[in-house]
């Protein structure tokens, strides 16, 4: 049985979390592929509220093996914290993998991250301050440190030492910062050993062993494409690969494998930290969105900046992965609006375009071209059959469909599992 995908399609923050957990259901393997604890995945279902960083959101149901892969990097403090915390919410986490492979956030990738943002002074990235970018950055560099290095402890403070060195140099002399102890760090790596050790193991085979039974794999999305590191809106971008081509590196996966691909998408947009967003709305419309939609960021609590839906982008992020269907949630959040705009073109220099351009500098010279489309008052919010829905939402969802060129198959209409209206199955 094939592999499924479920993609961020825009910024992140697209309500992943929710849309794994239902589709959890089916899969017998969920697996993360990127990112890190940047992320923040909300579930709520019977079991609870939850909010996730690094535990793949089929955590919930007692038949799915949960896997961090290969191209996630992983704080083991958060890991083992947000492990705890489930356990005594009554969650099982016994089925909880780790890819030996992984890299490691190290303290210094933290204190590193918020000295470099520091540095950016007004052309800041507006990072989540975990680490994530400098642990990444290590990776390519190949000073990185795996998962797979705690299992040998004497190579690793050979190891360690020159990479802290280095690192010292750096956070002292240009930074002019307080250095990072060696023993501090080593003494995490022993710790490490012991309470992240039960969970490694070489992960690809979990996830090859499950395609081999016939069983069904779910690759759950962190971030979202135009936060992708070569998609997305550079250099305000995150350090990993979010759409598809980042499923098969951050896993071991061949493309052969990925059935189905889902592009999650809200009904409107949203984006945390800086860089260009195009269809932002005025703070005073974005505010009202802001308290009703509860749009602060899982991870850093930041208020999220607010658009209307940008259908370039969605059909930029629709062609970059390849979507077999969408998933659209919060639709219950545009209940009540008189009328909704959607981006469907940019205008630059005089001109409507139609795609989307490569450099956030020409991005920030683009004015959003609109399409107005009634709303409707009768509520979509709980709604669970598309009958229900009235039919200026209908007429809402068709068109999104018809701009970025992919059905939607599911739409979400609150935050509760059960609140959703599945149109065709996604996996
Ligand atoms: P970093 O991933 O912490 O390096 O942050 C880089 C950019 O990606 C910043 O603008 C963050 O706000 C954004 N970002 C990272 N993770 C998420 C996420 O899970 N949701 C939304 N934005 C994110």
């Amino acid at each position: 049985m094939p592999a499924y995908a479920a993609i961020g399609g825009q910024w992140g923050d697209e309500g992943k979390g929710k849309i794994v957990d239902y589709m959890a259901e089916k899969a017998s393997c969920v697996v993360r592929y990127a990112g890190g604890n940047n992320a923040g995945h909300t579930v709520i279902n019977e079991q609870g509220h939850f909010s996730l960083h690094l535990v793949p959101s089929g955590i919930f149901w007692p038949h799915t093996r949960c896997v961090i892969g290969n191209g996630v990097v992983v704080d083991p403090d958060v890991l083992i914290s947000e492990s705890q915390a489930l356990q005594e919410m009554g969650i099982d986490t016994s089925r909880l993998y780790v890819d030996e492979r992984a890299h490691l956030i190290m303290p210094y990738h933290i204190l590193l991250d918020r000295l470099e943002e520091e540095s950016r002074g007004a052309g800041a990235l507006g990072t989540t301050g975990r680490g994530v970018g400098p642990a990444y950055m290590d990776k390519t560099a190949r000073s990185g440190i795996r998962a797979v290095d705690l299992l040998d402890l004497d190579s690793l403070k050979t190891r360690l030492k020159g990479i802290l060195d280095w690192k010292n140099s750096l956070i002292t002399k240009v930074y002019e910062a307080e250095s990072v102890s060696f023993d501090d760090v080593y003494g995490k790596c022993v710790e490490w050993k012991e309470t992240l050790g039960p969970y490694l193991t070489p992960a690809e085979h979990v996830v090859h062993e499950s395609l081999a039974r016939g069983e069904k794999v779910l690759l759950e999305g962190a971030q979202g494409t135009l936060l992708d590191l070569d998609h997305g809106t550079y250099p305000y971008v995150t350090s990993s690969s979010p759409s598809i081509g980042g499923a098969c590196t951050g896993l071991g996966l061949s493309p052969k494998e990925i059935e189905g691909i889902v592009g999650v998408f809200k009904a409107y947009s949203t984006r945390v930290g800086s860089g260009p967003l195009v269809a932002e709305m005025d703070e005073d419309t974005a505010s009202v969105l802001r308290e009703k939609a509860w749009e602060y960021g899982t991870t850093t609590g930041r208020a999220r900046r607010i658009g209307w839906f940008d259908a370039v982008a969605a059909r930029y992020s629709a062609r970059v992965n390849g979507f077999t269907s969408l998933v659209l949630t919060r639709l219950d959040v545009l209940d009540g609006y008189e009328s909704l705009k959607i981006c469907v073109g940019y205008e630059l220099d005089g001109k409507v375009i139609d795609h989307f351009p490569s450099s956030a500098q020409t991005l920030d010279r683009c004015t959003p071209v609109y399409e107005e489309l009634p709303g409707w008052d009768d509520p979509t919010a709980s709604v669970t059959e598309l009958e229900g829905l009235p039919p200026d939402a209908l007429a809402y969802i068709k068109r999104l469909e018809e701009l970025v060129g992919c059905e939607v198959h599911l739409i979400s209409t609150g935050p509760e599992r059960s609140e959703t209206i599945l149109i065709k199955p996604v996996l």
